[in-house]
């Protein structure tokens, strides 16, 4: 995926006609079907393989709904649906939990509901159910005014890979792992998921799930969505760029160099050792399986011959993040940080811009 996303994003960058565009667009739109589908299994076996662990940080509510609300405003308006947040008064400013996954059930709500809403609108409601033994539940409710599901076909919905009925997929497109994923995940936070609907009127997905209090006196940290670009003097940097598949050599070397980045290759950890050692570099991208020497071990023994002598270089991780702890295995070895494959080819040069202003390592 990652050589097919990323060399579709450098043809973009090519003169092309009206007609190769039109079949670009085809292709862009097919690959983010395949990696929506790819993520979804992946986190359907992570789940089911017993790999997938909540994190355990505080967030506060109100950001995290704004958050998720913001994009989809778009979407509603598009189809002339009105789209509410509401927060009740008890609901702590902050608790403790899993944010990402906690925002990841009810995006998959909201997108559901306004999917399948064509007049009225879509209400989205957080309450506070109870609070004792530095245990908080919280209701989460998506209403919405759309299709409906009927009795029968409600506790269906929630297995993989089942959507209402056959014509769905048709008419709506889908996968059916999303409501799987969900309930799934809804477990994991201890809480229940439940549908209230009315065929023809509309749906209403209920959810609980529990967290901790949170720790932190003053507010939490506002924010979970990744920082604005940062727009400053551009300088370019040298790039030491440790990967083993070419397509993937080829997808970020390129990506690189357009935004003005110098870069050497390395095919393989021991390769990229001997590199490093002979130059300097501002940044190592570093895959994470690789032959040779794999770049957890590449990172551990750069972080040994650094020992003693002052120098630091940023090491950031390329992974198909395929299994929880990746990420804390990257950083155990010594990595700064990490970026997801596909990688998101301006994601990596924002975050380029924004070290210059930022000193020392920036995980991500
Ligand atoms: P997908 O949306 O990819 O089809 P989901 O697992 O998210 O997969 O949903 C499964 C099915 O549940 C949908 O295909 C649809 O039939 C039904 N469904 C989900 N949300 C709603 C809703 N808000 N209103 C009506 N039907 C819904």
């Amino acid at each position: 995926m990652n050589g097919i996303v990323g060399m579709q994003h450098l043809i973009g960058e090519t003169d092309l006609t009206a007609e190769q565009r039109g079949y670009l667009d085809a292709a862009q739109s097919s690959a983010h079907s395949l990696l929506a589908l790819l993520n979804g299994i992946l986190d359907l076996s992570k789940i089911e393989a017993g790999r997938l662990e909540l994190e355990h940080a505080d967030f506060a509510i109100r950001p995290l709904l704004d958050d998720i609300l913001r994009p989809l405003e778009v979407v509603a308006q598009r189809k002339g649906l009105t789209l509410t947040g509401v927060i009740r008064d008890d609901v702590p400013h902050a608790v403790n939990g899993d944010a990402l996954r906690l925002r990841q059930v009810l995006l998959n709500l909201i997108a559901n509901a306004l999917k399948f809403t064509h007049v009225g609108g879509v209400t989205v409601t957080v309450e506070r159910t109870s609070d004792w033994d530095g245990v908080v539940e919280l209701r989460f409710s998506v209403a919405d005014t759309g299709i409906g599901i009927s009795e029968e076909q409600r506790d269906s919905v929630f297995e993989a890979f089942r959507q209402a009925d056959n014509s769905i997929t048709r008419r709506y497109g889908g996968t059916g792992l999303g409501l799987a994923i969900s309930a799934r995940l809804v477990e994991l936070m201890e809480g229940e998921i439940r549908i209230e609907s009315q065929p023809g009127e509309g749906a209403t997905f209920i959810f609980t799930a529990r967290f901790a209090h949170a720790h932190l006196a003053q507010p939490a940290a506002e924010s979970v969505a990744p920082a604005a670009a940062f727009s400053g003097a551009f300088r370019p940097q040298r790039i030491l760029v440790a990967e083993d598949n070419p397509v993937n050599q080829t997808v970020i070397s390129r990506t690189l160099e357009k935004a003005g980045h110098q870069v050497a290759l390395a095919h393989d950890g021991r390769q990229a050792l001997e590199v490093w050692a002979s130059s300097r570099f501002d940044v190592i991208f570093m895959d994470m399986q690789m032959p040779e020497m794999d770049g957890l071990e590449a990172t551990r023994e750069i972080r040994r011959m650094e020992e003693g002598t002052g120098a630091r270089v940023c090491i950031m991780a390329m992974t198909a993040n395929a299994m929880s702890g990746d990420r804390e295995r990257c950083l155990e070895a010594g990595m700064d940080g990490y970026f997801a494959k596909p990688i998101r080819a301006q994601e990596v040069i924002d975050w380029l811009a924004r070290r210059e202003t930022v000193p020392g390592p920036t995980p991500a």
